[in-house]
């Protein structure tokens, strides 16, 4: 099988849809097929707590550096989309929340305050008292608020439904006439000026697309399409792995309180982040990361299921949880390697020759990795090198009845989950 397009994309997660919607839609015009391997979102975006940072828990952290700067712009970015004002119209998109909460352990003196006058930070972080907290915070014992007690945050950080996201953008990119494809990419060549070649598979046959630009959006497959595409000895990319936590009341018990924020200790990591939504059976999940996931990873699956009750008890000590099911999930966050080895704060976008690899860092960075994708694109595009993209007038030429990849299901929805005590 043989087809030509102006550029090919490959993987379905938020780096990779953002991108096609844009290269795809009325006024540019490119001719973009879009291959995923296995499901829309299926890796980490699916798998993202869906929280649009504004920068704080940057600023938490030691380092405030560039990326701070531009994320502090993203809440207002993504706003503007999810009010249709701008593209792509994400006005689909199910928020969970409209802003999330810090607060701090029992007896722990807080850093917040102090963060939250920082000049980095342009979202509101306003202190909550008692009469304004609701969820799982609301039950906190009146005698411990205030002084060296529990203080609550609020910041306007918006919370996603990544679900709701990815199907939003799938449907933006298939009115901007992208082709999504479910195959497997496995091997991108630059041609020089007469653009690049992808070989993938499609339903167990190899298919090869001529195109005149080939973004990698693989989260962690670019790894190996990016060496094979750009020769490169030296390590462009790594993973750093998480072991997520998700939990639910039994059934017969009350719901979980719902919550979405971080709890604070001392250290720039917060304890626990937890990101509250329903399940397939109606229950409320409490999605869990933060240090529990980060030091979790040698973890076994029972150990980190101790873990995560033990940093329930120490963030929200006055909650009476009775027979909590318990699930864990391992994945690996996809980020660039820069230079010095350390981990990049912001997105990071690269380009050799015809062969783009974007690697967002965060989902809130997502528009501008599209941005970037758009500038790469139209530098190779006026170069006059490759195929001339959307003025060279090829469009897409595929065959019409290749696989189109479905929206994958929430962690907690997928498959085979195992949740002790269930
Ligand atoms: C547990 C977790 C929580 C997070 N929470 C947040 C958060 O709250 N806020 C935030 O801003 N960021 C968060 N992030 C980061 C954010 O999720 C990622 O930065 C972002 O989703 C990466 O998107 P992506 O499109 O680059 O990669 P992915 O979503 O991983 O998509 C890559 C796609 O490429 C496909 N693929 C791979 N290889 C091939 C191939 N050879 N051929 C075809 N397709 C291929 C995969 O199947 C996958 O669908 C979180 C990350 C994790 C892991």
């Amino acid at each position: 099988m043989r087809g030509a397009c102006d550029v090919v994309i490959v993987g379905g997660g938020v780096a990779g849809l953002w991108s096609a919607v844009e290269l795809g839609r009325g006024g540019v015009g490119f001719g973009v097929v879009l291959v995923e391997a296995g499901e829309l979102g299926g890796a980490q975006t699916i798998a993202s707590q869906g929280i649009i940072h504004g920068g704080i828990k940057y600023a938490l952290g030691e380092s405030v550096g560039d990326a701070s700067r531009v994320i502090a712009g993203m809440p207002a970015r993504w706003r503007a989309s999810l009010r249709g004002e701008v593209a792509p119209d994400l006005r689909g998109v199910r928020v969970l929340s409209e802003s999330q909460v810090l607060w701090t352990r029992p007896g722990i003196a807080s850093r917040v305050a102090g963060v939250a006058a920082s000049a980095v930070i342009r979202t509101e972080v306003k202190r909550l008292g008692r009469e304004d907290v609701a969820g799982a915070l609301a039950g906190a014992p009146r005698g411990r608020w205030g002084g060296g007690g529990i203080d609550v945050y609020r910041v306007d950080e918006q919370v996603l439904e990544p679900r709701s996201l990815v199907a939003a953008l799938a449907a933006r990119a298939r009115e901007a006439r992208v082709r999504l494809v479910r195959g497997e990419m496995v091997e991108v060549e630059q041609g020089g000026t007469s653009g690049a070649r992808v070989r993938m598979t499609v339903r167990g046959a190899m298919m090869e697309i001529e195109a005149s630009a080939v973004v990698l959006a693989a989260g962690a497959g670019n790894e190996a399409l990016v060496a094979g595409a750009w020769r490169e000895s030296t390590a462009a990319a790594q993973l750093r792995p998480l072991h997520m936590v998700m939990a639910r009341a039994a059934r017969g018990e009350a719901e979980l309180p719902e919550v979405w924020g971080h709890c604070i200790g001392s250290s720039s990591l917060p304890l626990l982040t937890i990101s509250s939504q329903r399940g397939g059976d109606g229950r409320v999940v409490w999605y869990m990361g933060g240090a529990l996931a980060e030091e979790g990873v040698a973890r076994s699956e029972a150990e980190q299921r101790k873990a995560a009750l033990a940093a329930i008890r120490a963030c929200l000590p006055w909650l009476r949880l009775e027979r909590l099911e318990l699930a864990t999930l391992r994945i690996d966050r996809a980020e660039a390697r820069t230079g010095d080895g350390r981990r990049p704060e912001g997105p990071v976008v690269v380009r050799v020759g015809n062969v783009i690899a974007a690697w967002p860092t965060k989902l809130a960075f997502a528009p501008v990795v599209a941005d970037r994708v758009m500038e790469e694109v139209r530098a190779i595009v006026g170069a006059g090198g490759g195929r001339g993209g959307a003025a060279s007038g090829v469009g897409v030429s595929l065959p019409a009845d290749l696989p189109e990849p479905e929206v994958a299901p929430l962690p907690w929805d997928r498959e085979g989950v195992e949740w002790s005590g269930a």
